[in-house]
Parts: C-alpha cells; structure tokens; sequence
C-alpha cells in the first residue's frame, strides 16, 4: 500500500512538474488539498476567511463541548496556529493563527485532540479575494442612497414568508409590528425602479437573522452574525443583490450593529467569557426576570462621549447599559470580542463586496473601540465608507464623529461619514414656521452655515426622515409643496443624500405619528394582489405621481452633475420669503431657490451677482423650460425652483 502511495505521489509531482515550472508550491498544495470535507465542530467563526489581507491575524472561535481542553493542530503552509486562547467556558477556544503571504488559497483541516485522545476534525477554507482592496468604493456625495425596510419593501418569494424553526411564526399584514414577509429578492426584482429613480446606492436595514420571539421584523435584533435570516432570503440572495447592484455600477450598504445582539442570540445560552456582554453577572442572576424595569439600561445620555465634566457613573451608565432588555449590551472591550465584531464586519464587506457599511446606535458601543473597528476595515478598504448614527441635532457632535476633525480629547473616529440629525430638524422648522427674523428659512440657512465646523461637509449623511422618525410628509403637516421644497434642497446640498423608501409616493404615518410600525408601511406593488402599484404608477394618486416623477427628475440631474457632487456651495441670506443656494463646478452651476410665497413676487436678481449668471442661458430641471438670467425673476406660487446652466 505504501509503496503505491509513493508512486501515486511521484506520478501527481511529475505531471505537475511537466505541466508547469513551479513545481515545489504545486507539491505543497497536492499534499496539502484536503480531499475529504469534515463538519465535527459545532461552530467556527469566521466560518471561512481570506489571503492576502493586510492584517495577516485572523482569531477563529470554536465552539463544542468541551473543546477548552482540546489541543489544536493546523498543518498548512504559510498558516501559523501561533496561540490558543481558552475561554471561562469549558465550551470554547479562540485560535490565533497567522495568514502569511505564502499562504494560498483552499482548504485545510484543523485537527482537534480531545483529553481522551479521540479527534475532532474541521475543514476551514481560505479563499482568494476577487477584488483588489482598491476597488470598494465607498458610496460619497455622487451617490443618492435607497433606504429600505426590507419586510416593508416587497415579497417576491413568499415561500419564504413562513419557515419553521423561528421563533416567531407567520405573517400579518394588518399588523405593523409583525411581519408581512418582504425579501432581499424584492430588493433585488425591483432594482430597475430604484435605478430610474436615480437613486445610486441601497441601504437596506439589517437582514441578518433576528430570531426573537416577537418584532423581529426590524432587523436590529440580531441572533446569529453570519446567518441571513431565511425569512428575507440566503446568502446566495444577498450575494446576487450585491452583484446585481455592482452590475448597475450601484452600490450596496449593509446595516450592521456592533452595540448589542438579540436576547435570543446562540451565544447567550453559554457565554464564553465572563464579560462577554455588559452587566453580565447581573444578567445572569436576574434573567429569569428580566424586563424594563429590572435591566440595566442606557441613561441615553450620549453626550457623556464628550462631556469634559461627566462623571464616570454617567458616562459607564450611557456606554455599559442596555439599548432595551431585548438586546445585551455587547463588550467591546474584552478583546476576543472586539476581533469577533472587526472580523464579521470585514467578512461581509468582503463576500458581498459592499459599499459601505451604516453602524448601528454608534455613540452607544466603546468609542475607542469603534474607532479601532472603522480603522481596521479602512485600512483593509482605502476607498470604503462607513457611516455612523448618532442621533443628535447638535452640530458639535456631528462634527466630533467624523474622521480627521480636531477633538480636544484627542479622538478620531476613522469613520468618513457621521449624520446630519440636525440639518433634518433645521428643514422641517424652516418650512412650517412662517418667516420671521428668527425662524423659517433662516433655519435652513443657518444650519447650512455650521458647515465651517465639520471636517468634510459633503462626506456627511443627510435625509428627510428615516425608519426610524416621523415621515417628512407627516413631519409638513402634508404640505406637498414644502415636502418637495425640503426634498430639493437636501438633493441640492454639499452632502450625502439619504431618502427612505416611500418618500417618492408621499408614504404617511398621519394616523400616529410617530409609530414605528405605521413608519415602515408597505410599499404598495410589492404584494400580489395589491391595488396600487407604485412600481407602475398603477392607482397612485395624481400627487403621488407628480412627487415621484419630481424626485426622479432631481436624482437623475444629480447623477451627473459635479456641481452638487463636488461643487462650490454658496447661498444668499433669505430675504422676503425666498432662499438661493448655488452649486458651482468648472461651467456648471445649479441654482436651488425656494419661495414660501403663496402670491407671486418678483426678485431683483442684482441682488444675487456673485454667481456670475447674468446673459447666460438657464435650463429648469423639472420643467425643462430655458430662460436667460436677467435683471428681474418672477416666481409665481410658493415652490422650488431649479436651474442649470447645464442645457
Ligand atoms: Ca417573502
């Protein structure tokens, strides 16, 4: 037997010698491919990884029973098991191995020895990377972003709707807090609608599973870090829309949430250290009651982050306490768990090969932490985005969040993109309060002029509204016209525009306010047998439609035009009701004015000369109509106006 392995082995060396000239890696792949696949460890994660990365470190958790005394052994060149980290559980081991640049591509085993002697075995496979680094590019301010609820969105597979196993079972449409069984392929079936639109890139929230017992629908609540729940689809989905997406030259975010898990997820029924969540130990004595009242929850004071007078107990209760009781406070910083969060996130960013990633309740997770996650996955991706929510109408913090900016603690975040809460609040206060020294569009002016604190302006993420606010329409009191007036002027600014799924077709939460599951209403077209179709227009009221075919008319001039992308911004005080912002790049310039007039007014345009417009020729974006900039401008009705000088 032995003697014909050896022949088998010189004839393998031989064939390879004389097909190709590299013949000593070619011997230590053929000894090294695995031939036969083996599954006995209950858990591996990252369940694969990659060569060729630039942090050559990859930490895998194991988890099986009893595999803390188990000793490991991995044979494959250019692969290093250089330590083993037990856990306080008995029921895991962290494997630090070192990916060297000799390592190749495929698959190896990992062979553990138990106490009694018997052997586990596990297969792990490094892939090779598709892409080189430089080539994700992170969505910037040449992009319009999609938001989506993706239960909300449209069910392309219902199939899928039920699957059994989950904890929570079934679907209702009547109730807003269930789920009503949208997809990734809804997304995915859909793209051409959103692409017409002129949006550019997609963020739909979380589709990782959430198997919690009830309101699982949202996504926030994540029970397993590399599962897609089968309620929205499977990898194979979410991988086709990544491609689909890249295909159109779009790109695709992915929400992901470094802050807490589900209550529900796998790890908590056996922790592997003692400090693997926060308030662990009090968890454990009380989780047989555990609600609102008996949780160790944030105080949600997040300006504790900055606060040079916090006290500590403030700042641990912010940082350290629960979002809600449903949701553990992860522990960022135990190190075991920092690389567990740094590794998932770099993994999805390379399967999919995203375009960026919008972190979840970012002032809530450790801040030092964080800034060491986004620096690990921009120095991986040079050219990535990443965008954090912190819920604030301060500008300061806004500004403190975003890479590069001056901090007097000394903090960088390495995260591109923070969002403009502020500018929302600033929009919304503009157009309902009538004009006065004090109010209307001199929020929207002086908001705009913050801007001299931030570090890059245009690499920040604004919206009207999103999944988890009052609709705009609803938050103008349905004024169509302010709603388009607040649209345009977001499209017009130096940012990252954002626009929630809905907004096109004036989607409402009038009924009440406010409530979560009326925000993330469904799209109407993307259920069989519903009556209207916003896909097609089909039953959409007349202001629907005019609402959509505005939008897409802005979207589609932003697509291409530098001026908004990367133009200079400037704009005029507002004066009698009415406001100019101008974007200006090489021979573009856009002007973006607003009129809160109900009767017509005429402007003195001498009053607006600085941006050089005078005797040139002028396109209107949504009428098409051509105009020649003179003395005078009379605007008719309370509205937007756009104008290029792009013909
Ligand atoms: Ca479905």
């Amino acid at each position: 037997m032995r003697t014909l392995k050896h022949i088998l082995i010189v004839l393998i060396v031989i064939t390879v010698f004389s097909c190709k000239n590299d013949t000593s890696k070619e011997k230590e792949t053929i000894s090294e491919t695995v031939t036969e696949i083996r599954n006995d460890i209950e858990r591996v994660e990252p369940p694969n990884w990659w060569i060729d990365f630039k942090n050559q470190k990859l930490q895998l958790l194991v988890k099986h029973p009893n595999i803390g005394n188990a000793t490991p052994i991995i044979s494959y060149a250019g692969v290093t098991l250089e330590k083993v980290n037990k856990a306080n559980s008995p029921n895991y081991l962290f494997l630090d191995l070192d990916i060297s640049e000799a390592a190749k591509a495929g698959k190896f085993n990992i062979k553990f020895t138990l106490e009694d002697d018997s052997e586990l075995i596990q297969t792990y496979e490094l892939k090779s990377r598709k892409n080189p680094a430089e080539a994700y590019v992170g969505f910037d301010s040449s992009d319009a972003i999609y938001l989506i609820t993706p239960d909300r969105f449209a069910n392309a597979n219902p199939e899928n709707d039920e699957v059994g196993g989950l904890l929570e079972q079934g679907i209702d449409r009547t109730n807003g807090y269930a789920r009503h069984g949208g997809d990734i392929q809804g997304i995915t079936e859909h793209l051409d609608y959103i692409e017409d639109m002129g949006f550019t890139t997609v963020w739909p929230c979380p589709v990782l599973v959430n198997d919690m017992p009830s309101g699982s629908y949202h996504g926030y609540a994540m029970t397993d870090f590399y599962k897609v729940d089968p309620r929205f689809g499977t990898l194979a989905d979410y991988k086709t829309l990544a491609d689909e997406l890249r295909n159109r030259d779009m790109k695709l975010i992915m929400d992901q949430v470094a802050n807490h898990c589900g209550l529900e997820h796998w790890w908590m029924k056996d922790l592997p250290f003692k400090d693997w969540v926060n308030y662990q130990d009090y968890y454990e004595e009380n989780k047989t009651n555990w609600n609102r009242e008996t949780t160790k929850m944030s105080n949600h004071r997040r300006t504790t982050n900055q606060d040079p007078y916090a006290s500590k107990k403030d700042y641990l209760e912010m940082a350290h306490g629960w979002f809600v009781p449903s949701m553990p406070d992860l522990n960022q910083r135990n190190p075991f768990m920092a690389n567990y969060i740094i590794q998932n996130s770099i993994w999805w960013v390379e399967m999919l090969g995203l375009g960026g990633i919008r972190q979840d309740t970012y002032p809530y997770s450790d801040k030092d932490f964080m800034s060491n996650w986004a620096g690990a996955i921009m120095t991986e991706y040079p050219n990535f985005s990443i965008v954090g929510e912190e819920w604030s109408y301060n500008p300061l913090l806004i500004a403190y969040w975003q890479e590069g900016h001056v901090n007097k603690d000394g903090y960088d975040s390495n995260l591109k993109s923070s969002m403009d809460f502020a500018m929302q609040k600033n929009i919304v206060d503009a157009l309902n309060e009538a004009e006065s020294w004090d109010n209307g569009l001199v929020k929207m002016y002086q908001g705009l002029a913050n801007d001299f604190a931030y570090t890059s302006p245009k690499d920040i993420m604004a919206f009207p509204d999103n999944h988890d606010m009052s609709r705009i329409f609803t938050q103008l009191k349905g004024d169509v016209v302010n709603t388009k007036m607040a649209l345009s002027y977001l499209l017009m600014m130096p940012r990252i525009p954002q626009i929630y799924y809905g907004t096109e077709i004036l989607m409402d939460d009038f009924d009440n306010p406010g409530d979560h599951g009326l925000i993330r209403t469904d799209f109407p077209g993307g259920w069989q047998g519903d009556s209207v179709n916003a896909f097609t227009g089909e039953g959409l009221t007349d202001s629907q439609k005019d609402m959509q075919i505005f939008l897409k008319k802005i979207l589609n001039y932003r697509k291409t035009s530098e001026a908004i992308h990367n133009g200079k911004t400037m704009h005029y005080a507002p004066l009698s009701g009415t406001y100019f912002l101008s974007r200006t790049k090489g021979d573009e310039t856009v002007v973006h004015i607003l009129n809160k007039n109900d009767e017509p007014i005429e402007i003195d345009l001498n009053n607006y000369t600085e941006m050089g417009l005078k005797g040139k020729t002028l396109k209107n974006v949504i009428s098409g109509e051509t105009m020649i900039w003179g003395d005078n401008l009379e605007l008719k009705s309370k509205g937007v106006t756009i104008l290029t000088t792009k013909l």
